[in-house]
Formats: structure tokens, sequence, C-alpha cells
């Protein structure tokens, strides 16, 4: 496996990928990556300022910590405060800050908040713990969906009644929409992303590349996956093309996982989700179906919330539209570090902020 994973990584293979960018890139173009993994590759490999000056790398909404608003963090906090709840989440929720603290800081006071690595991991707690509410925080894209919708489907055929999902999934495609529409962004090729089309397929995005002209490109996560990319996206783009490519043929199909994705369906619904940085973007968001309204926390539990505005000078909602980049924020590397972040794109492990810092300062 790593010797497989290695000829991704393999520096002559990189060599001759640049030498064919730089043969063919003709004009200044803009090419944005709608996934945090890809701007942690990105910035890791050092590949921004391997490219030739035209091109210009622009990261977009793609890691769903930061994208989740405000509110909906304060929403997660109200929970934790709820007597005889167990809050249970993925790791990179902790630290994102809401109005007033976070989830890490309501542990450090008394919640009950614990990291699972696994949706289904909650459902152990839920059994363990019969006189208590379980609610997993649900935040994620394509990627994640299926499997809390099989955690849910788990926990009806157990009769595990004290569990319920807080829905905060958001789905890809209508926020390449929402981007295309947006008056302050310009991209002319999507680096689409490699986790989320394994479920989706590229046959998910057509509409997208023949409606906008917009050249589209599914990648891997290693150098050449990358650059091989942004080779067939430069190649579309100078002869007039906007096609769905898949340059990551390992892993990514036409048609994606329909398993997957009709246990996505049985559980979920679209509904208008709000974005960070872009607003309410319509069916962009996943709520459970009626059939479900007991394993929805949303249905659950009554809260109140008071949201303040953002953080002032936090640019997150720009740097998740590719409208700025994180050294434009005048908090960046100055009050906002990792270890102290401001706003979400520094806190997650693919936000574009702690890419920047980690590897870009
Ligand atoms: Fe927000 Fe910090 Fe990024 Fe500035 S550097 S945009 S404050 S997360």
């Amino acid at each position: 496996m790593v010797k497989y994973i290695d000829e991704y990584r393999n520096p002559e293979w990189c060599r001759q990928l640049l030498m064919q960018i730089e043969q063919i890139v003709d004009r200044p173009v803009r090419l944005m990556e709608v996934c945090g993994t890809h701007t942690m590759a990105i910035a890791r490999n050092g590949i921004r300022a391997m490219l030739p000056g035209d091109i210009t790398l622009l990261s977009g909404p793609g890691c769903p910590v930061c994208v989740t608003a405000q509110e909906e963090i304060d929403r997660c906090l109200a929970l934790a405060e709820q007597e005889n709840v167990i809050i249970t989440t993925f790791g990179d929720l902790m630290r994102v800050p809401g109005s007033d603290t976070s989830l890490q800081q309501q542990r450090a006071h008394g919640a009950d908040v614990r990291v699972v690595y696994s949706p289904l991991n909650c459902l152990e707690i839920a059994r363990d713990n019969p006189d208590r509410e379980v609610v997993f925080l649900g935040v994620g894209f394509e990627t994640t969906a299926p499997a809390v919708a099989a955690t849910i489907l788990q926990a009806a055929v157990r009769h595990i009644d004290n569990f319920s999902v807080l829905s905060m999934h958001k789905v890809v495609p209508p926020a390449l929409h929402a981007l295309m529409q947006h008056p302050d962004v310009r991209v002319d090729g999507f680096i689409l992303p490699g986790h989320v089309s394994v479920i989706i397929g590229a046959r998910a995005y057509r509409n997208i590349a023949d409606q906008y002209e917009v050249a589209c490109v599914i990648a891997g996560f290693e150098p050449v996956d990358i650059l091989d990319c942004i080779r067939r996206l430069l190649a579309q783009i100078r002869n007039g093309r906007a096609a769905v490519e898949i340059a990551y043929g390992r892993a990514v199909t036409v048609d994606g996982n329909a398993r997957a994705r009709a246990v996505m369906e049985q559980v979920f619904k679209p509904s208008d989700a709000m974005w960070r940085g872009i607003g309410v973007i319509p069916g962009s968001g996943l709520i459970l179906r009626e059939k479900y309204r007991d394993y929805d926390a949303a249905q659950r539990f009554t809260l109140s919330i008071d949201s303040k505005p953002e953080v002032s000078g936090c640019r997150c909602g720009d740097i998740l539209i590719g409208k700025r980049t994180p050294p434009e924020c005048p908090l960046f590397a100055v009050s906002c570090i990792p270890q102290h972040p401001v706003g979400p794109c520094m806190v997650s492990s693919e936000g574009t902020c702690a890419a920047y810092y980690r590897y870009l300062r």
C-alpha cells in the first residue's frame, strides 16, 4: 500500500506534470479547491509555489467545520448546557468558537462532551447510559452523512431511544452553484473533492460544468493527483471545454456509491442551510425525515439561541469563498493562531488559515 501511494508522490512524475502545466497555461487562471483535505495537501506539498505565476489557487468552502454557521455552533453549545445530556462529536468541532464559548471550554467547566471516532460509538455510549440523552453533532458533507444515517437506522433496529442527531450536514453541489452565482467569486475551474465524489460520483457535477461553462476535475490527495488535476483543468480551459473529468480513478466513478447514497436518502431529506461566508443556500442541507424524527435532536430539544455577530476583523467568510487569503486578515498570526483561534478556519485541521499558518507563513 505504501509503495502504491509512493507512486503518486514520485518527484519525477511531478516534474513532468509541472513541465506540461507550464506548456499549457496561456493566460491567468483561477482554480478553486473545494475540499479542506486538498487545501492542506496543496499547502503541505508546496504546490502553490511550484506553479507558474499565471495560476492562482483559491481555497473554497470545503471544510465542513469552517462553513458551519455561528448560530449552529451556538445551538451545539446550548445543547451541551442541557441537564442530563451527553454530547458526542468529532474532535475538530471541539475548539470552534461560538458567540461566547466553545465545546472544549464547556467540557472544562463540567459539561459531558465526548469525542468519538465513529457515530456508531454513540450507540454504545447511549446503551451504557440509559438514563441520559446522547446527542451526536452531525457536521460534514456527503462523506460523513451516510455513516450517520446508518447509525440512526441501527439505533432504530436496536431500540436505542436515548440517542439523537443534531444534523448540520451539508451537500456540495448546491454550494458550487452558489459560488458560481456569487458576485465576488470568479473561478475558471474547480478542483473537485475526492472523498465526497466517491459517494456522489462525477455525474453529480455535470450541470455545474454545463450551466456555468466551468472546467471541473475530481482529484485525489497526493501531489501527482493534484498536479494531474491542474493539468487537465488547464487543458480544458485552453481548449474552451467545460466537462467533468475524473483524475482520481482509483476511488471515484461516474455514478458514485449508490448504496451509501440510498442509506443517506432513506434517513435525510434536503433542506435550506446557512453556510458561513455564503449565506443560505437552497437545498444544501440535510435534515432527518419525519419517519426518523424521534432521532432528531432539533425536534427533541427546545433551545433558545442568542447568537452574537461574528468576531470583528475575522475574515473567515471571505476566505471560504476565495475572496481573500489568510494573510489578508488583520488577525492572522497576530491574535489568531492555532493555539488561540479566533475563527473556525484557524481551528480545523482542514481550515485554510490553519494550512497557511502551518506551511505558508
Ligand atoms: Fe478568522 Fe483567524 Fe482566519 Fe482571520 S486568521 S480569518 S480571524 S480564522
